[in-house]
């Protein structure tokens, strides 16, 4: 493994934004990793600027849910490419039983693979979370969703090195289930306590047999134009891919992570207040009693967003939820472009939106 230093950190993330790394390393496997995290130790006890504590790091996977600052990372890049071994695409089926599959991949596997790798073995289960740019690594962290689905519903365990007194000649791996993920909506344990587990592997609980998942209107009216009634899962896969080509940027021409924000979750009362307010905005309401609203809804109908520029960045034109950067933005204008959002939406509702995406520097 090589250590190297002042990486420029645009080259990896899909905003195409990011000042250097002060060290960046690739790591293609569980011992790799257990000496990057080492790495970062010793230097940290080594470094006079450090006052003994370890060296901060940070794993970054295909970059697509970041937004690294323009002054860079002042610790340690850990570039995750840890695959699986066994299999052409480097996963394992690890064991079977009935009506359902365990498909467990190494965490540096690039995500749409492995949802296409299920789809051609007609499992079911992330058909609907087609197309999601990033690693498989990053999937339980922000527990991605979309279409209906969430990577939580099939999330079976995760094995990852807990950092957390770390020792590097013992370093512990952990194996958590489902449950210990502590799964909520882009929510889980990882945001809760970061940088303690590097996750290497995830394995997926997928069903042999079943319907695809039709609750999200998009699909629906995707099928019933195509007058398809039971639409098979390469279908689906198919027409996640399509509807989402239609709607989102191509980060690979235009700079984005995607939604900027994740949808905000009020009370039935507080939802009835902006009811009153925007007759038409949509609510769709939790088990729990709370009320989840459309932000792209409240963006493009109350807060006027779409073509909002600051520099060279802004909302995209399609969806306003979605922000990008044309070639030559800074980290700053993209914050800029977020302040200047979180503000009008704090006047206009009264909510405090969150950031989806991860700030990094
Ligand atoms: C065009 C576009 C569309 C998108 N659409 C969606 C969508 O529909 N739904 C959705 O949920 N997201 C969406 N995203 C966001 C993004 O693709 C997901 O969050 C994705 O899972 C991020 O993966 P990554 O490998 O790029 O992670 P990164 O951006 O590199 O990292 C994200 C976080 O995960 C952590 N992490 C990464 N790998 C590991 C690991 N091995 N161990 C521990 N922590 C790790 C990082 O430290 C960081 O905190 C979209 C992004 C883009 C650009």
């Amino acid at each position: 493994m090589i250590i190297q230093e002042n990486i420029p950190l645009s080259a990896y993330t899909t905003f195409k934004i990011g000042g250097p790394a002060r060290f960046f390393c690739t790591v293609k496997n569980e011992e790799e990793l257990v000496e990057a995290v080492k790495f970062a130790h010793e230097k940290g006890i080594t470094d006079a600027t450090s006052s003994g504590a370890h060296l901060p790091f940070f794993v970054l996977g295909g970059g697509s849910n970041l937004l690294v600052s323009d002054d860079g990372f002042p610790g340690l890049i850990i570039k995750n490419e840890i695959r699986g071994v066994t299999t052409e695409l480097d996963i394992e089926s690890v064991t079977s039983e009935s009506g359902f599959k365990f498909v467990s991949a190494g965490s540096g596997e690039i995500w749409d693979d492995i949802v296409a790798y299920t789809v051609d073995r007609g499992l079911f289960g992330i058909e609907n979370l087609s197309a999601i740019p990033g690693t498989v690594g990053a999937t339980p962290v922000q527990n991605i969703g979309a279409y209906g689905a969430e990577a939580s519903h099939t999330i079976s365990s995760v094995r990852a090195l807990d950092t957390k007194d770390f020792d590097p000649a013992m370093p512990k791996f952990v194996e958590l289930s489902n449950t210990e993920c502590k799964f909520g909506y882009r929510d889980s344990i990882f945001k809760h306590e970061p940088g303690r587990y590097i996750i290497s592997r995830v394995t997926f609980k997928l069903s042999k047999k079943g319907d695809v998942t039709m609750n999200y209107k998009d699909t629906r009216d995707y099928f019933n134009d195509k007058k398809i009634l039971k639409p098979s899962i390469a279908e689906m896969r198919r027409a996640i891919v399509e509807i989402r080509t239609s709607k989102l940027p191509d980060w690979s021409k235009l700079g984005t992570a995607g939604s900027f924000f994740k949808n905000p979750y009020v009370s039935a009362v507080k939802f009835a207040e902006l009811k009153a307010k925007y007759p038409t905005l949509p609510g769709f309401p939790e088990p729990d009693g709370r009320v989840k609203i459309s932000l792209g809804w409240i963006f493009d109908k109350a807060c006027n967003a779409r073509g909002l520029m600051i520099g060279n960045a802004g909302t995209y034109e399609k969806q306003a939820l979605v922000l990008v950067a044309k070639p030559g933005a800074k980290a700053v204008d993209v914050k800029a472009v977020a302040d200047e959002l979180i503000t009008r939406v704090k006047e206009k509702t009264g909510i405090v939106i969150e950031p989806e995406v991860e700030w990094v520097g």
